[in-house]
């Protein structure tokens, strides 16, 4: 991988990284072409992190097709795929974690412990062998580009962090790899979380600014779906993730529901107009 991106670069060719755990949607697709608009060279990974699973949480049923994947990103463009293997990634005697501290212990962090230790150790180490100019990753994963886009400034790293918009269903249900776990009743019970930020955001519409007025409407409109257990529903601060009593342009409304044995997490950033 090294070698490939270093011929590359000696050809003046700009590198584009987009970071996976496979099992491809149109959330990464839309990466890709964000990537192949932005860059010369397109970089996909594909790595299903073990360190960034919990010991209770889906590492050995987290769905994987390496076959469909790469057919669909040779018709995407992409340059150059990569696909390590844990072993190479976390040989024997591995023991460097980076940490990003607060930030990291924050909302899905505090249901995860360890979690972005390990998204935040894999991809150093990713874009290390990759090294490119541009990284993009969804805002899907909103806490997942704010621990990112920190550690980056703090470790002084030249690459750009370009986040890019959430890509749903038509019913409003954010793509994500997990979806295949909803059996048709969870499916259905998981517009749950697309329509509780649709509530905060009539709220913001209407004028309103206290989070906790926005947030025991959102509460309303989750507690009404029975297959619906709310892990949290927050407002915060999109720099520190420190609860905000008031939204402003730029304010997280994040929040992370089980429905059934599957995980979801959603969010909105409060725009300009609401
Ligand atoms: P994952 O394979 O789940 O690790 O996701 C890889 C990248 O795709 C991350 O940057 C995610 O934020 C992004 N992503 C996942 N789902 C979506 C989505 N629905 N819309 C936009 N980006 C997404």
């Amino acid at each position: 991988m090294t070698e490939a991106v270093r011929a590359e670069k000696a050809s003046g060719r700009t590198i584009g990284f987009v970071p996976t755990m496979g099992f491809l949607h149109e959330g990464h697709l839309s990466l890709v072409r964000a990537s192949k608009s932005r860059t010369d060279t397109t970089v996909v990974s594909i790595f299903v992190n073990p360190v960034q699973f919990g010991p209770d949480e889906d590492l050995a049923r987290y769905p994987r097709d390496v076959d469909r994947d790469t057919t669909l990103l040779e018709a995407a463009g992409v340059d150059i795929l990569f696909l390590p293997e844990p072993a190479e990634v976390y040989p024997p005697g591995y023991k460097t974690y980076v940490e990003v501290r607060e930030l990291q212990d924050r909302l899905c962090g505090r249901l995860r412990p360890g979690h972005f230790l390990g998204v935040a150790t894999v991809v150093l180490k990713l874009f290390h062998i990759v090294s490119p100019g541009i990284a993009f990753f969804g805002q899907k994963d909103a806490q997942q580009a704010i621990v990112l886009k920190r550690m980056t400034a703090d470790l002084n790293l030249d690459v750009d962090i370009d986040v890019r918009p959430i890509v749903r269903e038509p019913d409003g249900l954010a793509l994500s790899s997990r979806n295949v776990y909803l059996n048709p009743a969870e499916r259905r019970a998981a517009l749950v979380l697309s329509r509780s930020l649709g509530e905060a955001r009539r709220a913001v519409d209407g004028g309103e600014r206290r989070t906790g007025v926005i947030l025991s409407r959102m509460r309303v409109v989750l507690e009404a779906e029975p297959l619906a257990r709310v892990d949290y529903a927050e407002i915060v601060d999109p720099e520190t993730l420190d609860p905000a009593t008031e939204v402003r342009p730029g304010t997280l409304v994040a929040l992370a529901v089980t429905i059934g044995r599957t995980r979801l997490i959603d969010n909105w950033i409060v725009a300009e107009k609401g």
